[in-house]
């Protein structure tokens, strides 16, 4: 006779559309809920952030439990984030956490849940002069596109990747390779992306929070300002100790002696002739073309973009300094008596003003933005009325953070919110395979306009009830206010600025 063993019950999920069916000791597909003894389990801990504890306490449950005494409330101000909170699929079911306490005397709620995003992705700033990428070429992971060049910010480049087009529009390894993407950018995990076709392609490897590293070579300081900003911060320096400076860029080069900061200094002209469009006296348009040389541009000997001096002005043994817009790269020129520039030893106190202008560049690092939207179904999971939480964010009656880090509202319709990933918990971001990123988000709001917009009052329980010894509790992030503090809500005369 055979023994018969009974195979162990699967049990289906249900906080996303995927359904998975999970055997007992395995997980979902998302790697967020297991199958415990027949249990559906988030396997992350709830995690609060704690805004009044002097230390860190990483994880409460790698401790022993007994030795917490669970009197968070007594001494400190925890904000219940919805990292590993769950998530509640449809979302006309309430949220799978709201949460009340009172704060300086005001009864507040906060809705809690992990959003399932197919409507997002991440706006990226990369602190570097050097040419990336045209604005518009496709960028790329691996051979998937997964986003684009955006229009260039002061001294940084900027991507945009994900979007629902990415996501779900094209074939399923593209959706597949965004959400993997973005996962990893928003865990702050370093991601290679591809930028421009073949012929021209740019390889950037970008993390939140480090230097970008280009073509294999580590950024390391984002420039002071353009070519003209240069002149202007730096005239003085310059004055009485060279006849002429250009501070070469990509965008706007500068030259001291026909700017405008030459001119109140009282510099003569120096019949010094630039390549490129002449913008206003001194800025200088085009001058090269955009590489990883000198500013920025594809240059490598600065000469290049010189046109002949003027022999109606120059005179032989007149200086000249060129320098990059970050003072990596600086020379020194005299002019022979065919008014030619030759190489020369750099005075001590024209070294310094390069060195000055490289200490007065920032560190070149990468930030990476969440950017997602809040649509109709997750916001049932607050109110039966969605609309009227989308009026209570506009009127700055509830915030809205991800995480825990304050979340700045575009205007307009809906609730699309962008957050700054280094102000989250570390790992708040899942996916599933639908394919979408999973981000946490929280409403916070008093417990009387709670009721007035419909919401799941029911649902509410108290902070005490849910803090547990496995709570993951953590500082914040990032010097932020924390997203329950009243003095930032409109009817305590705050605003919804983020
Ligand atoms: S993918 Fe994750 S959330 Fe979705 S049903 Fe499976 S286990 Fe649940």
């Amino acid at each position: 006779m055979t023994a018969r063993r009974d195979k162990p019950e699967k049990i289906r999920c249900d906080a996303c559309p995927v359904m998975c069916y999970i055997a007992e000791g395995r997980i979902g597909a998302c790697d967020r809920y297991a199958n415990a003894a027949g249990e559906l389990v988030r396997l992350d801990p709830l995690t609060i952030i704690d805004h009044s504890a002097d230390k860190l306490v990483p994880f409460l449950g790698d401790n022993d439990p007994a030795e917490w005494d669970g009197d968070i409330l007594a001494t400190e101000r925890p904000f219940v984030t919805a990292v590993g909170a769950g998530t509640t699929y449809p979302d006309y079911k309430p949220a799978p956490f709201i949460v009340s306490q009172e704060v300086d005397g005001v009864d507040m709620v906060t809705v809690v849940t992990e959003g399932i995003f197919s409507y997002c992705g991440v706006k990226i700033k990369i602190d570097t002069d050097r040419h990336i990428g045209e604005e518009r070429d496709v960028v790329r992971a691996g051979d998937e596109p997964v986003g684009h060049v955006m229009t260039s910010e002061y001294g940084s480049k900027m991507l945009s990747l994900g979007g629902v087009e990415h996501l779900t529009g094209g074939s399923k390894a593209e959706g597949r390779i965004t959400c993997d993407t973005l996962l990893k950018l928003c865990n702050r995990e370093a991601v290679e992306l591809t930028i421009g076709d073949t012929a021209h392609a740019t390889s950037v490897i970008v993390q939140a929070g480090q230097p970008p590293v280009i073509d294999g070579e580590t950024e390391r300081l984002m420039r002071v300002g353009c070519g003209s900003a240069a002149i202007g911060m730096f005239a003085k320096q310059w004055a009485g100790h060279v006849d002429d400076v250009v501070v070469v860029d990509d965008h706007i080069t500068g030259v001291l002696s026909e700017h405008q900061a030459g001119k109140l200094l009282d510099i003569p002209p120096t019949g010094i002739g630039i390549r490129g469009r002449r913008s206003t006296p001194g800025r200088y348009f085009q001058v090269a073309n955009s590489g990883t040389g000198w500013g920025g541009t594809d240059i490598v000997d600065p000469l290049t973009i010189l046109k002949p001096f003027n022999p109606k002005i120059a005179q032989a043994g007149q200086s000249l300094m060129m320098v990059s817009t970050t003072g990596e790269q600086y020379a020194y020129f005299v002019l022979d008596d065919a008014l030619v520039p030759r190489p020369a030893d750099i005075p001590a106190d024209l070294r310094k003003s390069a060195e000055l202008i490289a200490e007065n560049c920032e560190p070149s690092v990468c930030s990476v933005l969440f950017m997602g939207g809040a649509g109709g179904s997750l916001r049932a999971g607050v109110t039966e009325n969605p609309v009227r939480l989308t009026r209570s964010v506009k009127e700055a009656l509830t915030r809205v953070s991800c995480g825990g880090a304050e979340a700045y509202v575009w205007p307009g319709g809906g609730i699309t919110v962008m957050a700054d990933i280094l102000d989250m918990p570390l790992g708040s971001f899942g996916y599933v395979p639908t394919p979408a990123l999973v981000a946490p988000i929280e409403f916070t709001l008093r417990a009387s306009d709670y009721a007035d917009l419909g919401g799941h009052v029911q649902e509410v329980r108290n902070i005490r009830d849910i803090l547990k010894p496995t709570t993951r509790r953590l500082r914040p992030p990032s010097a932020q206010n924390a997203p329950i503090d009243t003095a930032r809500f409109g009817w305590s005369g705050g605003g919804s600025e983020a």
